[in-house]
């Protein structure tokens, strides 16, 4: 029996297939043939045994495949067996042009045996390599005193080829190259107090999940380093994950700078081939801390000792394709299957965490101030309803938003100002019949983006794409009218009321180039930036310390949503940006616009009261039985038609629905009805036992085999469309 995580080459069908040996079956089904193996590819696990275990937890728990789960936790192209000999080894070569050419070494790993003589540096150099299955990177060659004398030997004899690559700039070697040098300083109070309840966690060496709640500023990252230095000289590997690593390059670049090439981090810039390559050096165990996004979960780390989880309450960590599973959840399955500490960080954490915390089954850490007594940013809120009175219904930024910047651009410090919806409007309508421009393939009306002079209506959803007519589609009436507002009319507006200031923008459209957001945010971080304009992307954690000013111009973009979590997104929302003002010496300032000043998720976010939000926000979940006082799934079923999609709803909800243990709710017309021109129709199973519901849905669904290609199940959906 081949090793539990080994490659085998099996018969399936009529094709030859590599997969992954997950376990031996208990008894065989006999409903099956079972032929044998045609080949093992690895005599030992080629994944993990523990990530092995893991992908089968995440298939069980999220309704997923096995296969898809598993692949998820592969290198790109994991499942092709490498036949060729060449071991390649990249050289890191890192200035400050964006691409550079960098040597490649490649070492025959073969014969070298009854090769000729060899000097004792250059035998002791193809010893090395030939002892690591992918190669080692040259610095750790030359660390050993291996010349590269030695190494031109080694080619000259055809033992080691060295060919030229292309390689990308490091865009995280950069970052730590700009900022100011990190001198070894002392831990606040505050960060000694924590530091005292969390390394006896991490030394006990069993499971333990810790939730950092840390207001913005509070010097949460010092915390994470510290406690990974301790866990690495414990001789255990740390596992970090971000939700987005070019939006926060700073976190990955301080670990960078403290443990060097020790660390990997996987960003999106990587190629595949960088991929494989990084996966392989960790699974071979040349790497001890892991930086990564969601995905990094499953990264073959060897006996992680603390998986840290920055900024916990992002919605990013959840996939929203199958498997459709949440980062945070699975990283704290990961930290109980190795009894490791994990660490759960956020200045807003999900109601959902915060109630585990206080129930017990986490331990509530807490950072109560910004480190060296800098005070939170002054918050204030300004009535969009008065200002529309005064100035008109078209007003995007208010007065004293305007003179906040005029003093920011006057002193020489920098403004942020979000808005969290893309384009130029929100929509363009008839005068004449009040008709819109509608996405032919989705139910969802299309937003206007300009292009130089040129109006286009996209939709967000698909991309469909078309220029805005002249007249009316429906009424030919020549009155189509603007409404509404984006993050692109925000940025007109701003360069209209200060033609000299120096603006720039952050949102999804902004960044589709490659590594434009990158450059982006270090020119912020340079000062060469007054304004930065854009949606929840400048939200995140950035640390920009001659930030004075957060001006939001929607606050309340999100709280219409048909979701019972948009009062918390509100809330989560305005407070990081809020926070993201005056964390250097000067003292911030937020001015948040709003048409619904005295919602309670906008007025807590100004006091920065975590805590009243979140009694406030629990008792709604509890009195409406919505998570966390219940859990939740979400079974989207699509078809041709509406009719068509809604009776094989009915058809599979029925069949649930003799199991019991569970609320349901539906089958209902999706909220986005239409997709990618496939019509959906929607149920959701609420209670206390998760178990019981997957349950009833595999037993459904194997009543129903033909609708498996046109269900979605989602276990804790995060999204309710
Ligand atoms: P958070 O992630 O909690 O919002 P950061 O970790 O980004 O906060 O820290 C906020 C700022 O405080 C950073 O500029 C950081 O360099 C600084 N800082 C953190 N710890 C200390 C310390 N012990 N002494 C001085 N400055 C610190
Ligand atoms: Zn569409």
């Amino acid at each position: 029996m081949p090793a539990a995580g080994a490659r085998v080459v099996v018969p399936v069908g009529p094709r030859t297939l590599t997969g992954v040996v997950l376990r031996e079956a208990a008894a065989a089904d006999t409903s099956y043939t079972i032929k044998p193996i045609k080949h093992v590819v690895d005599d030992h696990a080629f994944v993990p045994p523990d990530v092995v275990k893991l992908t089968e937890w995440v298939s069980e728990y999220y309704l997923a495949g096995p296969g898809a789960t598993l692949a998820a936790a592969l290198p790109p192209h994991g499942l092709t067996a490498r036949t060729d000999r060449f071991k390649t080894i990249r050289i890191a070569s890192l200035t400050a042009a964006g691409i550079d050419m960098a040597e490649r070494l490649s070492a025959h790993s073969g014969e070298a045996a009854e090769g000729p003589k060899l000097g004792k540096r250059q035998a002791e150099a193809l010893h090395l390599l030939k002892g690591s299955p992918d190669g080692l990177p040259v610095p750790a060659l030359t660390e050993r005193g291996i010349t590269s004398a030695a190494l031109t030997k080694l080619t000259s004899l055809g033992l080691v080829a060295i060919r030229n690559d292309r390689v990308d700039r490091d865009p995280f070697e950069h970052a730590v190259s700009q900022s100011k040098p990190e001198h070894a300083r002392d831990a606040t109070g505050e960060q000694r107090h924590a530091l005292g309840a969390l390394l006896p966690l991490v030394a006990s060496r069993s499971f333990h999940v810790a939730l950092l709640h840390g207001v913005t500023g509070s010097g949460k990252t010092e915390i994470y380093i510290r406690l990974a230095d301790t866990v690495r000289k414990s001789g255990r590997g740390v596992l970090m994950l971000v939700p987005e690593i070019a939006l926060t390059p700073q976190v990955a670049a301080l670990f960078r700078a403290r443990f060097g090439t020790a660390v990997a981090i996987q960003h999106s810039g990587l190629s595949d081939g960088e991929r494989h390559d990084q996966w392989h050096r960790i699974r071979r165990g040349d790497v001890d801390v892991v930086i990564g996004t969601r995905s990094a979960v499953f990264a073959p780390l060897a006996n992680p000792g603390l998986i840290i989880v920055d900024e916990e309450h992002d919605t990013s960590y959840k996939q929203d394709e199958t498997p459709r599973y949440h980062g945070r959840d699975v990283a704290i399955m990961r930290g109980k299957f190795a009894g490791a500490l994990v660490v759960l960080g956020s200045a807003t954490p999900t109601i959902e965490s915060y109630t585990n915390a206080l129930e017990g089954k986490y331990t509530l850490v807490s950072l109560n101030k910004r480190v060296l007594d800098r005070p939170l940013a002054n918050v204030s809120v300004v009535s969009m309803r008065e200002e529309i009175a005064e100035a008109g219904d078209d007003v995007v930024l208010s007065r004293a938003l305007v003179e906040a910047m005029r003093l920011r651009l006057e002193r020489g410090e920098q403004s942020l100002i979000l808005l969290n919806r893309r384009g130029f409007a929100t929509a363009v309508i008839c005068r004449q019949c009040s008709a819109t421009l509608e996405c032919p393939n989705c139910s969802i009306t299309l937003t206007i983006h300009k292009h130089g002079s040129n109006w286009y209506g996209r939709c967000h959803y698909c991309n469909f794409l078309k220029p805005v007519p002249k007249v009316c589609e429906k009424c030919a009436a020549p009155y189509m009218e603007r409404i509404g507002f984006g993050t692109e009319r925000v940025e007109a507006e701003v360069r209209k009321v200060f033609p000299s200031a120096r603006v720039a923008r952050v949102d999804r459209d902004t960044v589709r180039r490659k590594g434009s957001l990158v450059q982006t945010l270090a020119k912020v971080s340079r000062k060469e930036i007054d304004v930065l304009i854009g949606t929840q992307m400048i939200a995140k954690g950035h640390d920009f310390p001659d930030v004075t000013l957060v001006g939001v111009i929607s606050a309340d973009v999100g709280l219409g949503l048909a979701d019972f979590r948009s009062n918390e997104r509100t809330f989560q929302l305005l407070t990081q940006v809020a926070g993201r003002a005056g964390r250097g010496e000067l003292k911030g300032e937020a001015i948040i616009q709003s048409l619904l000043p005295k919602h309670y998720a906008i007025t807590l976010a100004c006091t920065q009261d975590y805590r009243q939000f979140y009694d406030t926000e629990i008792k709604y979940r509890r009195s409406m039985r919505y998570p966390p006082q219940v859990a939740m799934v979400n079974i989207i079923v699509r078809g041709r038609t509406f009719e068509d999609a809604m009776k094989a709803a009915r058809e599979l909800a029925s069949e649930a629905r003799n199991e019991t243990g569970f609320a349901m709710l539906g089958p209902a017309p999706a909220p986005l009805t239409k997709l990618r021109g496939e019509h959906r129709a929607q149920f959701f199973l609420k209670g206390k036992n998760r178990k019981i519901m997957r349950e009833a849905l595999q037993l459904a669904m194997s009543r129903k085999p033909s609708l498996s290609k046109r269900v979605s199940i989602d276990v804790d959906p995060l999204s309710m469309l």
